[in-house]
């Protein structure tokens, strides 16, 4: 098992996204991700090098894991990139460490990892699925790998975060509603708009959302807004 990985930032704020947006958390942001999504808002993930910056101060990469404990001070550690989930051996340690702290341990990923999720879904507390809308990514459709991930994941605390824009389709939504409701219904959906995009029809998308599922909820990413890391 890897006890030394590649991370790019390690700092505390607000969680920004998702069903547990306004909780302080620390963010280990993870170098390395195997997507190029348009509206990426971390490309400096991409490339697996350099120094990073932990709660303000410069530390060396490859780094080992009682290094990044020594900066989470929050109750919850969220686990983000990047994609976490490449370095699956190292982030298994740093959850297994974490979860004896008597840590929370939040994943954050892009599900497209099925075997990594497996592996490391008894060490992870709640999990945050993205499933890429390829009009709002620009790339290819996912859907049977974001499946396999929500089916793994759906032993904790989940929920599906979906980012759109304008250009959404009718049938790029209905897929992603049914795979929701053939693991669970009752999963929260979460439609994020790209930040900055102009969409006026967001009521529109989740009243066709609610026909399949419980719980769809619209939410920006509030970071942003507050000027926050
Ligand atoms: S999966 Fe996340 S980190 Fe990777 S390219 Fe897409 S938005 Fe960026």
């Amino acid at each position: 098992m890897s006890k030394r990985g590649y991370v790019r930032e390690v700092f505390t704020s607000i969680q920004g996204e998702g069903i547990h947006c306004g909780k302080r958390m620390t963010f280990v942001r993870f170098l390395g991700c195997n997507l190029s999504c348009n509206y990426c808002d971390t490309p400096e993930t991409q490339v697996m090098e350099g120094a990073y910056v932990s709660q303000g101060k410069v530390m060396q990469n490859p780094t080992d894991i009682e290094t990044i404990l020594a900066h989470i001070d929050a109750a919850i550690a969220a686990l983000t990139g990047g994609e976490p989930l490449l370095q699956v051996d190292f982030a298994r340690h740093l959850c297994s460490r974490l979860q004896a702290l008597d840590k929370t341990v939040y994943l954050d990923t892009n599900a497209t990892l099925p075997d990594a999720m497996r592996a490391i879904i008894d060490k992870v507390d709640i999990v945050s699925l993205d499933f890429k809308v390829p009009t709002a990514t620009g790339r290819p459709q996912l859907w049977a790998e974001h499946q396999a991930c929500l089916e793994i994941a759906s032993s904790k605390s989940v929920y599906v975060k979906l980012v759109i824009n304008e250009n959404v389709l009718p049938r790029e939504l209905e897929t992603a509603c049914n795979i929701v409701k053939n693991v669970d219904r009752s999963i929260p959906l979460v439609i994020q708009p790209v930040f900055g995009s102009n969409h006026s029809n967001l009521l529109h998308v989740q009243q066709k959302a609610l026909e399949h599922l419980d719980d769809v909820r619209i939410i920006p990413q509030v970071h942003k807004y507050l000027n926050l890391q």
